[in-house]
């Protein structure tokens, strides 16, 4: 394992912004390696993409032999943001998955993105992997833009995720990292899973799983191991339920984590403390998969509650 530093600049308060990348190759080299680049830590505030990658990375230190292709990891993309616990860039104030693909010559934020674009050109694949925020708690999930799915959905399959999001083209944002590694022709998955500022143990070895999985599929490792990807939910072939709050309070869920849900089940109730009441139950309005749960309690009217995938009827 090799680590380079693919972009540095001095800061004003004397401290020096550095983003580093750890390549993993095969003890003999060759021509025309597969490369997949492995990104998180673009949201400083966000740090289960983090954990993931320590998982791969202490894998790969273990299974040296079992490397076959290239496994290029940008593990902290938002170094500032994360030593801040910011989710965007400090000093700038700007969301870093906002500037791609950057300049040369652009603004500090637009420099870093443009170093990483440069690095990461030429992969095959790439996986960034943000998990939500500090509001709401995911499910392992891969979002996809409509305009690639041809190429990206049979890797998003075996990456061991609950759902796979599948987005029209007109919701898309240009200015993204996985929009602008696409349109490269680096075929690119974003994984949303977990909460913000944590880490969900279970969620980054579930992504493990299926990043062995996806890499040996692809002949990047080269392995007896084998590793089982779940069956995702498909966003195409039914519906995405939102679920707001009526009032404002606190939230109570009546589940622990995301699960398999049946319709009119309780998801949980919107209490005042002050007065003892019980203002609002709310009750899934479909069977389905609730991916998207409320993790911070407070809430007012309108705030996202959750978000349950259902299969239209038959
Ligand atoms: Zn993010």
């Amino acid at each position: 394992m090799q680590v380079k530093e693919i972009f540095s600049s001095q800061l004003p308060v004397g401290e020096t912004l550095s983003i580093k990348r750890s390549r993993f190759e095969p003890l003999q080299k060759s021509d025309n390696l597969k490369r997949i680049s492995i990104v998180s830590g673009t949201h400083g505030d966000e740090l289960e993409g983090q954990y993931a990658i320590y998982l791969l990375t202490s894998w790969l230190n273990e299974n040296q032999d079992a490397i076959s292709g290239i496994i290029d990891i940008y593990p902290a993309v938002n170094p500032l943001g994360i030593d801040t616990i910011t989710r965007g860039f400090p000093l700038y104030e700007v969301d870093l998955n906002r500037v791609f693909p950057g300049g040369e010559d652009g603004f500090l934020p637009g420099q870093l993105v443009h170093a990483l674009v440069q690095d990461i050109k030429g992969s095959d694949i790439a996986i960034d992997i943000h998990s939500s925020n500090i509001f709401l708690r995911e499910i392992p999930q891969i979002r996809i833009n409509k305009e690639f799915s041809n190429f990206t959905l049979p890797l998003a399959k075996e990456l061991n995720c609950d759902f796979i999001w599948i987005h029209d083209a007109v919701t898309v944002l240009e200015a993204t990292f996985s929009h602008t590694m696409n349109s490269l022709g680096t075929k690119t998955l974003v994984v949303e899973m977990g909460v913000g500022m944590r880490l969900t143990k279970e969620y980054g070895e579930q992504l493990l799983c299926g990043m062995l999985n996806l890499m040996k599929k692809e002949g990047i490792i080269t392995t007896e191991n084998s590793f089982e990807a779940r069956e995702p939910f498909l966003s195409e072939i039914g519906e995405v339920f939102y679920l707001n709050s009526p009032s404002s309070g606190l939230f109570v869920p009546a589940l622990d984590h995301c699960a398999i849900i049946k319709k009119n089940e309780k998801i949980g109730t919107i209490v005042e403390p002050l007065t003892g009441a019980t203002l609002d139950t709310l009750y899934a309005p479909n069977s389905g998969i609730l991916f998207t749960l409320r993790e911070f309690p407070v809430v007012y009217e309108g705030s996202l509650l959750a978000r349950i995938f259902g299969e239209r009827d038959k």
